[in-house]
């Protein structure tokens, strides 16, 4: 037999065991069982795996003149939910992902904070715009946070004065990977 066709995976080696079982051989049904309990595990953890992907649901939490942009990227024409990137929340209880669209006070810093840590685990941050960035026109300002990353982990950031809907759709799908694991950080 061809070394290849020996190797069987563990779907094949599940399909072979049942197989066996049926013509009698003699396999301890806790064999059986004790694999059927493994493949269950393995496609409900990829089912849930797959769900986190692509059901991301955003807070709806716009800041300053960013938070339009924030807006075109809800209509139709982005249309982010194809890509599983869905309706924006109005509770962090039930948001994954807070997108940081404009400039945030120092004043704000508390309540900023008490939002993302209100959203449930696994939580990620995207920074929208150059003074969620770096505090963008206002980076000499003595009130406005020069970058969100100063406060919160930034997962991704998104670059523009104002920063376009578009970059915002590319950055939900680097988010993905990086929720997916397919990109490390
Ligand atoms: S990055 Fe530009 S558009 Fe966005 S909040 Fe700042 S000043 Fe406004």
């Amino acid at each position: 037999m061809d070394e290849q066709e020996k190797v069987l995976n563990a779907r094949q080696e599940m399909d072979q065991l049942v197989v066996d079982s049926l013509k009698g051989r003699k396999i301890k049904p806790n064999v059986v069982f004790a694999k059927l309990s493994d493949l269950s595990k393995v496609m409900s953890k990829g089912v849930v795996h797959w769900s986190r992907v692509n059901s991301v649901w955003p807070l709806q939490f716009g800041l300053a003149c960013c938070a339009m942009e924030l807006m075109d990227f809800g209509s139709a024409r982005i249309d982010a939910e194809r890509k599983g990137f869905l309706l924006f929340r109005a509770t962090p209880r039930q948001a994954d992902v807070m997108l940081v669209a404009g400039w945030v006070t120092k004043s704000m810093i508390p309540e900023v904070k008490r939002l993302y840590e209100q959203m449930s685990k696994p939580r990620y941050v995207i920074a929208f715009g150059e003074c969620a960035t770096c505090g963008g026109p206002w980076w000499e300002s003595y009130n406005i946070v020069k970058g969100i990353d100063q406060v919160l982990p930034v997962d991704v950031y998104v670059v523009g004065c104002p920063p376009r809907p578009e970059n915002l759709f590319s950055a939900v799908m680097k988010l993905q990977k990086k929720i997916g694991g397919d990109v490390e950080y």
